[in-house]
């Protein structure tokens, strides 16, 4: 028996994050495309508004536009409608002791300093009779009320949420500057992994991990190539590095990151680039590699990086969600060029008790309860899928800490680990 190789120092989640994100900076390449097409992408550069929105003062109902001072002095509320002025035509100025017939959306005239709406009015012919003492400014939206011209409405780095979207079009962005789509290569290794349609043999699995981690990555909004199940051969595995390094920004990997594996992933990146394995007091998760694959030399400009990162996942397939949202997430996120990229957390009531403190930083699978309390999945084993689907998060629980009923706890919410 072979003596067994000491092992590394256990990381913090926090220290294991901070090195892991101190690596990651913006990917080049950016481009300009339609703002029709921009959903989820990464503006590269601050949108400036070139104008006011409101471009001019409009009317937020539908009434009159009066001068409030005409109604101050006497008792004299009638005032003849000299003009009508539905949205989106341009208005005479109002004369003195007028009134002009208005709708929502369209221009106040010059002059009118309150919108009186119609239900405190009464019409009769060409006349309209105020029922109501507005004050100056009543019922107008102000030119600019929303957005000064020259200001920054979206600053570089946001990513583009249908409402970013319809920002940018309110003040006539009809094209956006935003980064290129990061390129992430994904493989499997494991001599047991089955595709879904192929039957079972004995002692093998599907390959769960393969959808779960594609549809993660393609939510973040990733360009994915999968190479699906690698054979376990070292060349395989080295060709494949290999070949992916040249056209990704990231390359992320499946299984075989334990200590003591038999898989091919880790002498062939570190045959193919460098490579540190951590081992992340975490549960689930715990080993976790992070390195890089050389890139070819002729394919290498002076612009582009000489490396292509690489991410080696574990293969349990909670140890990998988990280990995604945490680390790969993040990492991901800054390479595509945002700046907040920490989950916001929320604290909510423990509907349960966990009397077992656990030496490592847990992520309890759990879900809200109506009563807006958390329960826990009874099953947290690293290969119970179950929990991720039945939860709606997890309790980022910290080491050496058993969990009482009643107890606040700290729970990040699946919907902010999966954009
Ligand atoms: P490993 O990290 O390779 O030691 O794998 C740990 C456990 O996860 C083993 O039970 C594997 O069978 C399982 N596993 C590895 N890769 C996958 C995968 N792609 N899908 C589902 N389970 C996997
Ligand atoms: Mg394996």
């Amino acid at each position: 028996m072979s003596t067994p190789t000491p092992r590394a120092p256990m990381l913090s989640t926090a220290e294991a994050l901070a090195t892991l994100l101190s690596a990651a900076s913006p990917i080049d390449g950016t481009e300009s495309i339609p703002t029709l097409d921009a959903l989820n992408r990464v503006l590269s550069a601050d949108v400036m508004s070139p104008l006011d929105v409101p471009p001019m003062n409009t009317s937020a109902m539908d009434g009159y536009a009066i001068r409030t001072k005409d109604l101050a002095s006497d008792g004299n509320r009638r005032l003849p409608v000299l003009q009508r002025i539905p949205a989106g035509h341009a208005p005479e100025p109002l004369k003195p002791g007028t009134a002009a017939r208005i709708f929502t959306g369209a221009t106040v005239p010059p002059g009118a300093d309150a919108i009186v709406m119609q239900e405190q009015t009464e019409a009769a012919g060409n006349d309209v009779t105020i029922l109501h003492s507005p004050s100056p400014g009543e019922w107008i939206t102000a030119q600019g009320a929303d957005i000064r011209s020259g200001s920054i409405i979206l600053p570089a780095g946001t990513r583009l949420t249908p409402q970013a979207l319809g920002l940018a079009a309110s003040v006539g962005c009809a094209a956006l500057q935003v980064r290129r789509r990061v390129k992430v290569a994904v493989f499997f290794t494991g001599d047991e992994l089955t595709m879904p349609g192929e039957p079972l043999k004995p002692g093998a699995i599907y390959n769960s991990n393969r959808f779960t981690l594609r549809g993660l990555l393609e939510k973040l909004g990733c360009e994915v190539t999968d190479y699906g199940i690698v054979p376990d051969k070292l060349d395989a595995t080295r060709a494949t590095l290999r070949e992916a390094a040249q056209a990704h920004d990231l390359i992320l990997t499946c299984g075989g990151v334990s200590v003591g594996e038999e898989d091919h992933v880790k002498p062939a990146v570190e045959a193919e680039g460098r490579l540190s394995m951590w081992q992340i007091a975490m549960k689930p998760g715990k080993p976790l590699a992070f390195g890089a694959v050389r890139r070819a030399a002729q394919q290498t400009d002076a612009a582009a990086s000489a490396e292509t990162f690489f991410i080696g996942l574990p293969g349990n397939p909670v140890s990998s969600f988990a280990t995604f949202l945490l680390f790969v997430r993040p990492f991901v996120l800054l390479l595509a060029g945002m700046k907040a990229v920490a989950p916001r957390a929320l604290s909510l009531r423990a509907d349960f008790s966990q009397k077992k403190a656990d030496r490592r930083n847990e992520f309890l699978r759990a879900r809200i309860n109506p009563a807006g309390g958390l329960d826990l999945f009874p099953n947290q084993s690293s290969a119970v899928l179950t929990s991720t689907v039945w939860g709606d998060g997890l309790i980022d629980n910290p080491p050496n800490h058993a969990i009482s009923i009643g107890e606040t706890v700290r729970f990040i919410p699946f919907s902010e680990l999966l954009n």
